[in-house]
């Protein structure tokens, strides 16, 4: 048995070879062991001792005992492989009260309904399902959401798309819809070494903290539309692609104060609303 790590608890490599837990690709699994490293991703989410965290995939609970030793309140943590239980049991002994393990599919779970007010959500997120995640908790009809800043693992490339600025190639819907009602930041990015076992590409932590308003007025569901029309086809001129809209486009690109030629990536976000605006009021 080797020593304890800074949290009273066993390191992780003794963690999961005690419980048997060989990462599964098919679950997204890339561990991260490095407690330093852990520590850090907490420290990127703020205070913790005054609010619940919600974390999707704890695994043998590497990023969970940050949270913890960081003083989060109450960590809430949805895990659907089943053999991490017994490991996430021994950790939720040593700190009593304080975290809370939901077995299941984090698709499926509403968080409201474990959470007694507005959390930080912080995850390292299973590749596989990180996006759609994302895409939910930025995509609620209520805002401010329920959840108060979201630190989140994604591929760097992920990272970048939601990140990105007009006139770059990440440039795109998944931006236009994050940064719409939220602030993103990149704190940082991770090696693939700092992983068990390495994926194939590097990592960033992407922060978004939601805006009390949006950046810009706009109904939500037809941001989405008129985003998904103009990024579909982002090589065509707008007065081309925003045609999947149905009718003529020209009279709201007048109405929004952009030249037809213009192609989607050069749009600010205020543009995209004011295009929004004008498709809304038909
Ligand atoms: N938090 C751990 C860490 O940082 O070492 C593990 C992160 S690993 C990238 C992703 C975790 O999400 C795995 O533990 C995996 O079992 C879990 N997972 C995969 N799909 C999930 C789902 N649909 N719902 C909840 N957890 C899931």
């Amino acid at each position: 048995m080797s020593e304890f790590a800074a949290d009273g608890l066993p390191p992780l490599r003794e963690v999961i070879a005690k419980h048997g837990l060989a990462a599964k690709k098919s679950l997204g699994q890339n561990f991260l062991l490095d407690l330093n490293l852990t520590a850090k991703i907490a420290r990127a989410a703020g205070r913790l001792d005054d609010v619940e965290v919600f974390e999707v995939g704890p695994g043998p609970g590497g990023l969970t005992r940050a949270l913890l030793s960081a003083g989060a309140k109450r960590v809430i943590a949805v895990e659907r492989d089943e053999r991490c239980l017994e490991a996430l049991a021994e950790i939720a002994a040593h700190w009593p009260d304080r975290l809370t393990v939901i077995e299941g599919d984090a698709l499926k779970v509403d968080p409201a309904e474990h959470l007694s007010g507005p959390a930080k959500i912080v995850a390292n997120l299973p590749y596989n399902i990180g996006t759609e995640l994302l895409v939910r908790w930025i995509g609620g009809d209520e805002w401010p959401p329920f959840w108060l800043s979201a630190t989140l693992m994604f591929q760097k490339e992920v990272a970048e798309r939601i990140a990105a600025k007009p006139d770059t190639k990440a440039y795109g819907r998944l931006a236009v819809l994050a940064q719409w009602r939220s602030t993103v930041e990149i704190p940082f990015t991770v090696s693939p070494h700092a992983f068990t076992p390495p994926p194939k590409v590097t990592s960033a932590i992407v922060r978004l903290t939601p805006r009390p308003a949006p950046l810009a007025p706009a109904d939500r569901a037809t941001l989405e539309r008129v985003t998904a029309a103009a990024f579909n086809q982002r090589r065509k001129m707008l007065r081309q692609s925003l045609k999947a809209m149905g009718g003529d486009p020209r009279p709201h690109l007048e109405k929004a104060d952009i030249a037809e030629e213009r192609r989607a990536e050069t749009l600010s976000i205020e543009e995209f609303c004011a295009l929004a605006r004008s498709y809304r009021a038909g």
